[in-house]
């Protein structure tokens, strides 16, 4: 049996993931860890019925990549790069699903591609990823003349914004029109900021409750407007999504994965 660990097993999608590789007969919880020092470690990780699983969070990584086939990574982007460092020296291969992670982070992700075999998504549900692919062939018939922008809702716990979900939606749809994100992103407007940049490419934040995560890219035309949107109601479409990834994973040789390579859709 194939043996997942959980890095971050103690937060929102961590239980969310014990839930989901426990329901999956061919698949063993290996252990999951806690950061250091996380007045968690050492505590019990129970299944989704409140049940124990008889394993307990660690505060030690090198203990679940020694313990583990592949790794899932829902923490935070200092962890993260901790975890890559690990995958890289032991050949583990791990999936990363922590959003927020910096630019210096590309190129820790670039080296591990080399060691092991990677897989990162800025969001596992089947339905975003389809919402890639409608997004680009959207961005290429209507063109230049139609304006993006992309909104997003989150609960109000989320720390990153945009979040990874609508940065890799905008990245899409900069691709498609042949330019880069980072020189048409329009993140932030307050005050006088004038009209709108014709080639810009902007993003709208909400936070609030306990959304799991509801993303639209809006295409306004003059005259007509297209809204292609996904709304997650439970974080079980990411995990189940992620545990997915996992098993795929585990039989490709090293190098850096998207969910449509998983799921064999063309982005
Ligand atoms: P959370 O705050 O509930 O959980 C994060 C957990 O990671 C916490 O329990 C924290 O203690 C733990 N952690 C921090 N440093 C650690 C370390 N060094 N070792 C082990 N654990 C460590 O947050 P969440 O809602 O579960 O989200 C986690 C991340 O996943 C965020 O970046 C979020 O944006 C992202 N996310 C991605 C997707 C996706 O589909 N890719 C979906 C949902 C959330």
């Amino acid at each position: 049996m194939m043996a997942i660990g959980i890095a971050g097993v103690t937060g929102r999608m961590g239980k969310a993931l014990v839930a989901a590789v426990l329901e999956q007969d061919d698949l063993r919880l290996a252990g999951g860890s806690v950061r250091e020092g996380s007045p968690l470690a050492g505590t019990s990780i129970p299944g989704p019925d409140g049940t124990s699983t008889g394993l307990y969070a660690l505060d030690d990584a090198n203990a679940l990549f020694a313990a583990s086939d592949v790794v899932i990574d829902f923490t935070s982007p200092e962890a993260t790069k901790n975890h890559l460092h690990l995958a890289m020296e032991t050949g583990t291969a791990l999936v990363l699903g922590t959003t927020g992670l910096g630019d210096d982070v590309d190129a820790d992700i670039l080296a591990a591609s080399h060691k092991c075999p990677l897989l990162r998504a800025a969001n596992f549900s089947l339905g975003v990823t389809v919402l890639m692919a409608l997004v680009k062939r959207a961005a290429q018939a209507l063109g230049p003349s139609f304006d993006i922008e992309i909104l997003e809702m989150h609960h109000h716990h989320k720390v990153d914004a945009p979040s990874g979900t609508a940065l890799a939606l905008g990245e899409v749809a900069a691709k498609a029109r042949g330019v880069r994100l980072s020189d048409v992103s329009d993140a932030v407007r307050d005050g006088h900021t004038g009209p709108r940049r014709a080639d810009a490419i902007g993003f709208a934040t909400l936070r609030g409750g306990d959304v799991a995560g509801e993303h639209s890219v809006i295409f306004a035309g003059m005259g007509e407007r297209l809204e292609l949107s996904h709304r997650a109601s439970d974080r079980a479409i990411f995990a189940r999504g992620a545990v997915t990834a996992a098993k795929w994973l585990k039989n490709q040789t090293a190098g850096l994965y998207t969910m449509s390579d998983c799921l064999g859709l063309d982005t």
